[in-house]
């Protein structure tokens, strides 16, 4: 496949190897000595800013890669030039000192993308985070009485307002909180669950693995497609500890298919006097179609419909931290929150200051939509996202150059981390595809990798033989023009 070879395009800090005017190569013996080295003007002024320490761990690290070249007779004398060494050895003790987590720009059109991170924390909880974390706190300790507390008091009235429960508790995310409540309900019992809800989502978390760890036995009922009120009933016996549903966030059966709700399922639950738990995954605390979005069932309306407990994310559409919310009975939180394995599933303080404040803005759901990041960007207004494509459209056609095409399309977003998995948001930003060659795979995995490879990492999506990058997270356009000057065309290959 043919290639625009003068369209390769690489991240600043890629190094280009001059390999244009032979030199004499510099022999292993002629290398400076660590000490030598270290006594280099520019050296000196590393040891006075860094420390000894890391600046000879670099310097040893450094010789030993130049030892390497030169044995391989691949050492140009200009390499081992004093000011090239310090140059080098500064760029090694600065590149140790990167964080290995960075901030990236999110253009895949996924607003709660597991892998880079879901929800963005709101501003409130970033600065209640950074107050709470830079002093001793109350924690786990009742300033009323000067008694020691309980962490989850932190967070649990708010919780049961917000959601109508009689008690909640917290854990570090929402597959411990299923783990939790399994191993605390139902351990060596069985808990029936429908073959259309067995599911599985990113990164193992499969329904029988987690109930087999809690040490729960699962009774399967029904089909794939077909589960009746009959089949939980017929399953019921006096080793069953609850029945369970569990919302199929990330795949939908669609056509000939029937499941029993959760009304229906705790009308059967409770005959039998077991309770009835729901898995919920996503869980939005407010009701997605106020802003014409689709329509996430809400941890209340299963209260409501007679679940004893609901389980759901704090990262996903609830757009706070990473964490596992349970809800709902007083006596059957008592028991999850008294288990063992809570303890080893608690949340930390920094995770319960992020989770109070984010909660706290349902407060005031009216200014939901500026204050809550998630929200904010799935609300974003179309010409906004459109905006902020022309904006950033000449500055990226002009950095890649005439043998690339940087044209506005119309997008499909999706919410990401399982909820709504077939809606799609419809979006807006740029296609960016080679002129010439045709579906060139190769030079588009290139503009992406060099796209990775800026200051701030810009992450998009390939497909249909263009490189999509969509606008909807790109709230500062800024952000994302500061780094296209950081794009170089590399003509060499
Ligand atoms: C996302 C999800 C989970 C896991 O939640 P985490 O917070 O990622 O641990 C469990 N069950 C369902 C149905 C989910 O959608």
């Amino acid at each position: 496949m043919v290639l625009p070879k003068e369209s390769v395009v690489h991240g600043s800090q890629a190094s280009h190897p001059s390999r244009a005017t032979p030199q004499t190569d510099v022999q292993p013996h002629e290398l400076p000595g660590l000490d030598r080295l270290l006594h280099l003007p520019g050296c000196v002024a590393l040891v006075a800013e860094h420390g000894h320490r890391l600046v000879t761990d670099e310097a040893r690290a450094l010789l030993a890669a130049l030892r390497k070249q030169a044995v391989a007779q691949q050492l140009p004398a200009s390499q081992i030039a004093p000011d090239v060494l310090t140059t080098a050895l500064a760029q090694r003790v600065l590149a140790r000192l990167q964080p290995a987590m960075r901030t990236v720009l999110n253009l895949t059109g996924t607003v709660l993308h597991t892998n880079l991170g879901r929800a963005l924390l709101p501003e409130a909880a970033i600065v209640h985070v950074q107050a709470m974390m830079a002093q001793p706190n109350n924690l786990e300790y009742d300033l009323a009485s000067g008694q020691r507390g309980d962490r989850d008091s932190i967070v649990e009235s708010l919780l049961c307002q917000l959601t109508g429960a009689e008690a909640a508790t917290v854990v570090n995310n929402n597959a411990a909180a299923v783990l939790l409540s399994l191993a605390a309900l139902a351990k060596d019992r069985e808990v029936i669950v429908s073959r259309g809800e067995l599911v599985e989502i990113g990164g193992a978390f499969r329904l029988p693995d987690v109930m087999e760890s809690a040490g729960t036995r699962l009774v399967e009922v029904g089909t794939t497609n077909r589960t009746h009120a009959r089949d939980y009933e017929h399953a019921i016996c006096e080793r069953t500890a609850l029945l369970m549903k569990v919302h199929t966030s990330n795949y939908v059966v669609q056509g000939f298919t029937a499941s029993v709700d959760e009304t229906a399922l705790a009308t059967i639950a409770h005959a039998h006097n077991l309770p009835m738990i729901t898995d919920l995954g996503s869980g939005a605390l407010v009701d997605l179609a106020a802003w014409g979005l689709p329509r996430e069932p809400l941890p209340q309306e299963m209260l409501r419909a007679g679940c004893d407990v609901v389980t759901f994310s704090g990262d996903k559409l609830l757009g706070g931290p990473q964490a596992g919310l349970i809800v709902g009975r007083r006596d059957l939180i008592d028991r999850i929150r008294r288990h063992p394995l809570k303890r080893a599933l608690r949340v930390s303080k920094l995770l319960l200051a992020a989770l109070e404040a984010t909660l706290r803005l349902y407060l005031r759901p009216e200014r939901l939509t500026q204050d809550l990041p998630t929200l904010r960007l799935l609300t974003r207004a179309l010409a906004d996202i459109e905006a902020t494509a022309s904006a950033v459209q000449p500055a990226l056609q002009a950095a890649l150059g005439p043998l690339w095409r940087v044209e506005p399309v119309a997008l499909q977003g999706q919410i990401g981390s399982g909820s709504l998995p077939i809606e799609r948001l419809p979006s807006a930003g740029l296609a960016m595809a080679p002129v010439q060659a045709k579906g060139n795979g190769r030079a588009l995995e290139q503009l992406a990798e060099a796209l990775r490879h800026l200051p701030m990492p810009v992450i998009g999506r390939i497909a249909d033989d263009r490189l999509l990058l969509d606008m909807r997270c790109l709230e500062d356009a800024s952000l994302f023009l500061g780094q296209i000057g950081h794009l170089r065309l590399c003509s060499k290959r």
